[in-house]
């Protein structure tokens, strides 16, 4: 084989530096170990036409073999198996039990006598381009589900024993997956043995070794593009889960280096987690709040593990995408329900479906101008009345095990306001009629992510019990830059003196009135600018679990006397505030 790397005697010059998309953090070194991958080696002929018969029984005992290995390891589940492992089986199990993919491959087999390998890989190839033809990203993703469902077959076919790396001629050091895509079944093969790191040509943040890499924490870095032609078993790799950046047969200088900041991320990660059970005070004794964004009920154990103060996001809208009919008032119910339940009496804000602009439910077909600026969020919930109350009785019932906070987004109007108030007192009374408990106080808050509401702040923070400020889109907003834009991306600056106003502007207001404010946009996970809303006077943060210790840590080593002094005089100058300026403070 022409290969790149093969010639590397450990000098600059020929080393190679391969590149793709960082999904799980953290540094590897270590061996590669590349997986073979059966739907590249398939063979192709063509049969007698009376054998068509005898070649679709072949196909269809092969699907029932590889279906009743799957349904094995679901019955068999580890119980230290990730707990995404059984879904996503199932979903390969089903995939595999779907009549698209027998049937059209049989008819492939009768009208156009392919072998039963072919027939499958080309049935396989029209159902992945239909994923891949798809809106949705995490649906366009399940095209890889396809791929690995033929995969499976396909070695089922072949009569091959499932070609697992060797792990015994691995080398010293960590053992590296190389592979084009890794299925969840695979991972569960993989689980036993001791990894340093997941690299695939496939997949993006969503796909499955995303998922299943950062449930076991090992770096991953997705979609390469075609890394298994350029490593062989046993090349060393340096896995750089920071930047995306994978090394092949690096010489020993840059190795040493890596070695260093693989150590130096280690000790970090070793001292954060002694920070779990710390508290989030600062070196002058301000207690701040440090809380958590989930987006499925499942991921509040996450929080919970994480020493979340409570949950400061769930986005609830994620319980209705992705889906062909909206989750009922039981279902909603449920789910709430769970995350009061795990979260023990911590705080839980719900957000009310925040459905429009970029995150659409399936089949809406509605075509709107700008749909950042149309019937988004609270606009959609006011405008469809019983499904926005179909919810709110689902949170009104999930406070009655808990202390649910419900928070409203993209309001801008006071009547908006209002009108959430009578929704929520006609919940109440469909509640009492049916005589289901919620709690007596349930607090109402709204995002602050419309530059009009921070800009306007005062008579709203008379009428609500806390804010929340969306700093993603508050900066869309105040900017007039598309947040999913790339072409303006260098325009989205979260440090723009007109930003810091507005958030400033609506702690201050909150803080006079004795309300809660907090901020759940990507800033409140952001080390880098923890000093600076802390200057702001913040003093509840709320953001993805992994971001948790990072951003205590900072909290424990500032001091906000100071800077808050020198947060107010730069934003009095309107400047743009030097974040290396705060670094002491
Ligand atoms: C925000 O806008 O900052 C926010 C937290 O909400 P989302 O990112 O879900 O729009
Ligand atoms: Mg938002």
């Amino acid at each position: 084989m022409n290969h790149p790397a093969a010639s590397v005697s450990g000098s600059l010059n020929t080393m190679l530096c391969l590149r793709g998309q960082a999904v799980v953090r953290g540094y590897a070194i270590g061996r590669a170990v590349v997986m073979g991958a059966a739907a590249l080696e398939v063979v192709h002929y063509r049969i007698q036409p009376e054998d068509v018969e005898a070649e679709c029984q072949r196909l269809k005992e092969a699907l029932l073999q590889a279906q009743g290995e799957l349904q094995y390891m679901i019955d068999h589940l580890p119980d230290d198996a990730p707990r995404e492992m059984g879904p996503l089986l199932t979903v390969h199990c089903m995939l595999m039990a779907d009549r698209m993919l027998s049937d059209q491959a049989c008819l492939l087999i009768a009208e156009r006598l392919y072998n039963a390998e072919w027939a499958l890989t080309t049935q396989g190839q029209t159902l992945a381009e239909q994923f891949a033809g798809m809106e949705d990203e995490y649906l366009r993703e399940r095209g890889a589900d396809i791929r690995q469902v033929i995969e499976r077959v396909l070695r089922v076919l072949s009569g091959r024993p499932v070609v697992l790396p060797d792990f015994e001629s691995a080398q010293a050091g960590e053992l590296i997956v190389v592979a084009r895509d890794i299925s969840p079944a695979d991972m569960l093969r993989l689980r036993g043995a001791h990894f340093g790191a997941f690299l695939t040509d496939l997949g993006g943040p969503t796909s499955h070794t995303a998922i299943v890499a950062r449930s076991m924490n090992v770096p991953a870095v997705v979609g390469m593009g075609n890394i298994r032609s350029l490593v062989r078993d046993g090349d060393l790799l340096i896995v750089d889960g920071m930047t995306g950046a994978v090394l092949v047969n690096p010489p020993a200088f840059v190795l040493e280096q890596y070695r260093r900041r693989q150590e130096a991320y280690a000790d970090d990660r070793a001292a954060l987690a002694l920070l779990r059970d710390a508290e989030a005070v600062t070196l002058d004794g301000v207690r701040i709040m440090l809380e958590a964004n989930i987006e499925l009920p499942e991921e509040a154990v996450q929080a919970l593990a994480a020493g979340a103060d409570g949950i400061g996001l769930f986005r609830s809208e994620f319980l209705f995408m992705g889906r062909e009919s909206l989750p009922d008032e039981e279902e909603q119910y449920e789910a709430y329900a769970t995350v009061v339940r795990t979260m023990q009496g911590r705080p839980v804000t719900i957000r009310t479906l925040d459905i429009g602009s970029d995150k659409t439910l399936d089949g809406d077909t509605t075509v709107a101008t700008n749909p950042a600026l149309g019937l988004r969020a609270i606009r959609y919930c006011l405008a469809n009345p019983d499904l926005f109350r179909t919810q709110l009785r689902a949170l009104l019932r999930a406070s009655a095990h808990g202390r649910v906070r419900i928070l409203v987004p993209m309001i801008s109007h006071m009547h908006e306001v209002h009108a959430v108030k009578r929704a929520l007192d006609h919940a109440r009374k469909e509640l009492d009629e049916r005589g289901q408990p919620y709690a007596e106080h349930v607090e109402i808050g709204a995002m602050v992510e419309i530059p009009a509401i921070a800009i306007a702040i005062e008579p709203f923070v008379e009428q609500l019990d806390f804010l929340s400020i969306g700093t993603n889109d508050l900066i869309q907003y105040t900017l007039a830059i598309d947040r999913a834009d790339n072409a303006v991306a260098d325009l989205y600056d979260p440090m723009h003196p007109a930003v810091l106003r507005l958030i400033s502007h609506t702690i201050n207001a909150a803080d006079r009135a004795g309300k809660s404010v907090a901020v759940c946009g990507e800033m409140a996970g952001d080390s880098q600018v923890t000093r600076m809303l802390l200057g702001l006077g913040l003093k509840e943060f709320s953001m993805h679990p992994q971001q948790l210790l990072d951003i205590k840590k900072e909290v424990r080593q500032s001091h906000t006397n100071a800077l808050r002094v020198k947060v107010a005089s730069a934003l009095n100058r309107a400047e743009r505030i030097d974040l290396s300026a705060l670094a002491a403070g």
